[in-house]
């Protein structure tokens, strides 16, 4: 049975990955008491020029980490949710956030630069004066080896041949994780055939031209609903930036590359003959245009072996029709650091099997629904558009778990 949780854990686990999810789960163990070492493969810990948006389910994860502070400097709050259609831009939704969620979900919705948030997260795993042991951070660390020789004690083994023993490993690798495919579980990886165009354009650009000034009036999260394809825009760092998010089918360049630069545009004749106002938007984005193919993986609730587990995107890869990839990768890192902050040593791998239990179908049903929204959000035009947008208009949001 679950012991008192105390402020020094006796055991330590290994984080490999140092992304959101990674560090989200280090801190959160760290908060329980537990000694925690992330290995981070890259050289340089952060994140991509690019926005992020946490729904209330994070937002109180992040704020239960005792963040509060630290995020009311870096978010941007919107005020509600507008779904647009293509042609016209008539609104065919529109959906409250700002006090909404506040009120009703006793959390806020908010977007960020990824990078501020990263920093935020990482700055509180190493902050000498926070809760329980400091986290310690290795870059340069990629792993390429696990060595389970004794089961109780895996030990992760890096590209330099250093090995770093703990009593759990936890792989927070991403959707190509290595630890993944050393542990033995099945391969999910699964293609959505698109692609997803990622830029930020200077906010300063679009207060200044009138055709474009609407977008900093309010800070609206928008959805874009075309045939084959939609656009998502939002507001970061108080105006500074506004976020494009674009997905479209994919190229075979990028299907192939995964990550290829691209350009305003080829962005701006991606949703060629839309609405005057998203030429008018798109074409000031810059030089940091990227395209981004949409992997995502098969619902699989293997995620753990003896004293390795998986955590975000290793286990649940999704496709970002629903905002929620990192954001369940927070939802992961709230319920491991419980169950694992109320056992001892001998407690482990049971405290891993009510982790696994009690995300992986959660998670597995929010992977399922971003899946189903992809075919909702890109309905040709007809019939079956017009049916959605009445959804729409009815304040149906999309398929969610
Ligand atoms: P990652 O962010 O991939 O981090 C993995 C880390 O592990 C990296 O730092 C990597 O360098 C490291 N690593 C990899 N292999 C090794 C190794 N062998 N050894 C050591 N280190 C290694 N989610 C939301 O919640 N809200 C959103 O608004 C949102 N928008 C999105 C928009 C788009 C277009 C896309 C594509 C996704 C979006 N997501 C969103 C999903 C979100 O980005 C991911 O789900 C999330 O970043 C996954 O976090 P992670 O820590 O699991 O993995």
């Amino acid at each position: 049975m679950a012991s008192t949780p105390s402020l020094t854990q006796s055991f330590e686990v290994t984080v490999v990955g140092g992304g959101l999810g990674g560090l989200t789960a280090a801190l959160a163990l760290r908060q329980r008491g537990v000694r925690v070492t992330v290995l981070e493969q890259a050289s340089e810990l952060g994140e991509i020029g690019a926005g992020i948006q946490t729904a209330p389910n994070a937002s109180r994860i992040l704020l239960g980490l005792g963040l509060r502070a630290q995020l009311a400097a870096i978010r941007t709050e919107p005020l509600d949710q507008v779904r647009r259609r293509w042609k016209d831009g008539s609104v065919i939704g529109l959906t409250p956030l700002g006090e909404f969620c506040k009120r009703n979900y006793n959390a806020p919705y908010w977007h960020y630069h990824r990078a501020d948030l990263h920093r935020v997260i990482l700055n509180a795993c190493v902050d000498p004066n926070g809760p329980g042991p400091v986290v310690v951070v290795r870059t340069d660390s990629k792993v390429t080896g696990l060595d389970r020789t004794d089961p109780a004690r895996p030990v992760a083994v890096t590209a330099d041949g250093t090995r770093y023993a703990g009593d759990v490993l936890i792989g927070a690798d991403g959707i190509r994780s290595a630890v993944r495919d050393l542990m033995g579980a099945p391969d999910t990886l699964e293609f959505s055939g698109e692609m997803a165009f990622r830029a930020l354009i200077p906010g300063d650009l679009v207060a200044a031209d009138p055709a474009t000034r609407w977008l900093v009036d309010r800070y609206q999260s928008t959805i874009w609903y075309g045939p084959d394809r939609h656009l998502v825009h939002y507001m970061i760092r108080q105006g500074e930036f506004l976020n494009v998010v674009g997905c479209v089918p994919c190229t075979d360049e990028v299907a192939e590359k995964w990550t290829v630069a691209s350009s305003a545009e080829a962005l701006v004749e991606a949703f060629a003959g839309w609405d005057d106002r998203v030429p008018a938007m798109l074409s000031k984005a810059k030089e940091d245009v990227a395209c981004f193919a949409l992997y995502h993986r098969r619902r699989d609730p293997v995620w753990m072996d003896g004293h390795v587990a998986l955590l975000g995107d290793s286990c649940h890869a999704m496709l970002p029709y629903q905002a929620q990839g990192a954001s369940q990768a927070m939802e992961d890192a709230a319920v491991l650091a419980e169950e694992l902050g109320r056992v001892t040593g001998a407690g482990i791998e049971g405290a891993l099997r009510r982790y696994v239990d009690r995300r992986a179908k959660h998670a597995g049903m929010v992977q399922e629904a971003s899946v189903r929204n992809m075919a909702f959000y890109h309905l040709p035009d007809g019939p079956e558009q017009e049916a959605r947008d009445e959804l729409l208009r009815r304040g149906f949001t999309g398929e969610s778990d």
